[in-house]
């Protein structure tokens, strides 16, 4: 049994003084921290001045783009696509995949994920890698039939869904058609028959270009939510990514099938000058999940800078300062990404999975210690994470990468 002491916060409750005992891979008590000696702990983590809460949920990565980190700043989306990602991605070997994707999990990690949503090419290298650091991830090999792209062939994007079913404690596989314009409607349906018949997740990018609403009239006059729905995979199965030229009427059909909409408030601002009207999503009872997307052309794979961003942009997008309050931000990174994936994490409660972050408190921007949701969410940086648990398994502690016996620092190319 591990005990981890300080001040508990999830999106539920407040708890100063208390511990989590975690037997196994799951939580089994929450308790008064003067307690923790009754039950034996072979290791105490944490203390006085330090907050445990549960690891938060990345909706949407593609770990791998870390390489292309800092490349193609200030360049139009299309013109960063054509210019700078696409011809780097076709010249992707295996084992470059499986390095970056290492340091993208280290990063993912260090900054206080215990799941991610991943979606890439060589699934079955991410997969792997997840496994052998120990993070808890949902992997889906990225699918498109309407470009001709080589690393994104529908059959193994079918066979990696197939191989993955069941088979790690970890990973769990997903169906990843890349977005509403590169995929026919034909592979759609296609993949809602295997979603349905399989329970697999469905992870597509969604309206998140003018370009992708527009090549979708074009081919089929559709709208994306319309076009989701035509093929039979509107439905609690989908986890639909940005959503920025999503109309009302779009909006509550996603919220009434009881799909997810991941907001990624910093790769969507960047790319596109423009995000979502987040309080009119929650107002509309949406799923609405958090991610970082890629950490490129710039940024960083961190949850607490991405919380940071939607508090803050929702205020801009809405028009009303405190638009959304710390805690609901903090409800979204962790409950709702959770909800999304259909894990049973995101709470501190006995008999979650025990994936768990313990923050170092003892900072001057965590002071005065009176409200903790606000600092969370406003004041903390991932640097502040000192351990991370995923699984009951400490996987990260200062540094330090458990599984691996690597420093952070060993892990650099
Ligand atoms: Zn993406």
């Amino acid at each position: 049994m591990l005990a981890l002491v300080g001040t508990i916060v999830d999106a539920e409750k407040v708890l100063p003084d208390h511990a989590v005992l975690v037997e196994g891979n799951k939580i089994a008590k929450v308790v008064p921290a003067e307690r923790v000696g009754e039950f034996g702990p072979e290791r105490v983590y944490g203390g006085n001045g330090f907050f445990v809460m549960p690891g938060l949920i990345n909706a949407h990565t593609h770990v791998a783009m870390a390489r292309f980190r800092g490349i193609g700043e200030s360049m139009p989306t299309q013109e960063w696509l054509e210019k700078i990602i696409w011809p780097r991605e076709r010249e992707w070997t295996r084992e470059e995949i499986r390095n970056w994707t290492l340091l993208g999990m280290t990063e993912a990690i260090a900054n206080g994920s215990t799941t991610i949503n991943d979606h890439y090419f060589f699934a079955e290298e991410i997969a792997r890698t997840a496994e052998t650091i120990g993070i808890r991830a949902f992997v889906g090999h990225t699918i498109i039939d309407l470009v001709d792209f080589p690393h994104a062939a529908p059959e193994e994007g079918f066979r990696f869904f197939k191989r993955w079913r069941g088979r790690s404690d970890l990973v769990v596989p997903t169906l990843a058609p890349h977005a509403t314009n590169t995929v026919s409607l034909e592979l759609m349906s296609e993949i809602s028959k295997v979603s349905e018949e399989e329970d697999g997740r469905v992870h597509i990018h969604l309206a998140q270009s003018r370009g992708e609403v527009r090549e979708l009239r074009r081919r089929y006059n559709l709208k994306p939510v319309e076009f989701l729905h035509r093929a039979g995979v509107l439905n609690e199965r989908l986890i639909g990514v940005h959503g920025v030229y999503l109309l009302e009427n779009e909006m509550k059909a996603l919220s009434s099938s009881g799909s997810t909409l991941v907001h990624c408030p910093s790769s969507n601002v960047e790319l596109e000058a423009k995000t979502v009207n987040l309080p009119r999503l929650v107002e509309l009872g949406l799923n609405v999940a958090l991610g970082t997307d890629s950490p490129n052309p710039v940024g960083s794979i961190d949850m607490f800078a991405e919380m940071r961003c939607m508090a803050l942009f929702s205020n801009l997008m809405s028009g009303k300062p405190r638009s959304i309050s710390a805690r609901e931000v903090l409800r979204l990174a962790t409950v709702n990404g959770a909800r999304a994936l259909g894990i049973a994490v995101g709470l501190i409660r006995p008999g979650y999975l025990a994936d768990l972050l313990l923050i170092n408190g003892r900072k001057p921007w965590f002071t005065p210690p009176e409200n903790p949701y606000s600092h969370i969410v406003y004041s903390a940086r991932g640097s502040d994470v000192e351990a991370v648990l995923v699984n009951g398994e400490v996987v990260y502690e200062r540094g330090y990468f458990v599984r691996l016996g690597k420093r952070i620092e060993e892990l650099l190319p």
